[in-house]
């Protein structure tokens, strides 16, 4: 069990990634295919079992149709190994936690991230694939913040279950949450920054909410840098630094599962004065 767990945890990202992307492609009209079985949009064959592995098929079939030569979309293939990361970096995490906490506690923490790695995943997918995320998901998702964050306060004031493991239901966590919407409310004010809207200020509620005080601030740099990485790389294999633009729900989904794991310690990595420690 404690060897599986994580091994089953990594598993998930990628798979779950793969039916992301072909859900988000019907569903906005990115794909002929109409039929439960995945088609080829070049000759309309129905795919073979091992045309659709997560993450394998892609780089084996280099990109094409093995019957036609129709392009398959690589965005698939970058939805794949963005759940691959996300959820490598959360299956890191379980494997800690099972190692130094009781085991009702590694199972709660599992399951609060394993939920709303999913959640996040889904908007990061639906991003990179529209440059937008639906509002019908980012309400469920509100409303599941919400629910954790209340269900953990009234579990903790009742000391009926071990949650140690998880920093959700602290007062932190409604004032990180207000800091971090009102901050990104501010950026998108002040910059008039295209692309960002909305969904970004809600998404940056919902994380804070889950992470509270100090890993929300964690999330925050590994988002920062993450996408400012990506970018240059992007525009660098473009060819041109102007006018690019990069989904940014993946890196806040990044951002929020990196502070899951390590949120304390890339804290006092960015804030360690020598010889103290602020947590
Ligand atoms: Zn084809």
């Amino acid at each position: 069990m404690e060897v599986l767990l994580p091994i089953v945890i990594l598993l998930v990202g990628p798979v779950a990634a793969s039916y992301m992307a072909a859900y988000v492609m019907r569903d906005n009209k990115l794909t002929q295919a109409r039929e439960a079985r995945s088609q080829c949009d070049g000759c309309g064959r129905t795919l073979k079992w091992y045309e659709l592995v997560p993450l394998f098929s892609y780089p084996l079939l280099r990109g094409k149709c093995a019957t036609c030569g129709h392009k398959i979309d690589p965005r698939i293939w970058l939805a794949e190994l963005w759940g691959l990361v996300i959820f490598l970096v959360l299956a890191i995490g379980v494997n800690k936690m099972l190692a130094t906490v009781s085991g009702q506690e590694a199972i709660i923490y599992t399951a609060v991230g394993t939920f709303f790695c999913l959640v996040l995943l889904y908007l990061s997918v639906y991003d990179l694939f529209t440059f937008s995320i639906p509002t019908e998901m980012t309400r469920w998702a509100v409303g599941a913040a919400i629910l954790a964050n209340v269900l953990f306060a009234g579990l903790r004031a009742f000391n009926a279950a071990p949650l140690a493991a998880v920093h959700i239901g602290y007062p932190d966590n409604l004032l990180m949450a207000l800091i971090a919407g009102g901050f990104f409310w501010a950026i998108i004010r002040l910059t008039r920054q295209k692309g960002m809207g909305i969904g970004d200020v809600i998404l940056a509620v919902i994380i804070a909410s889950l992470l509270g005080w100090p890993a929300t601030v964690s999330a925050f740099y590994t988002m920062l840098i993450s996408a400012a990485v990506a970018g240059l790389l992007w525009a660098i294999f473009k060819g041109k630094l102007r006018g690019t633009i990069i989904p940014l729900v993946p890196f806040m989904t990044l951002g929020f599962v990196v502070a899951y794991v390590w949120g304390i310690e890339i804290f006092n990595l960015l804030f360690q004065w020598p010889g103290t420690n602020l947590f």
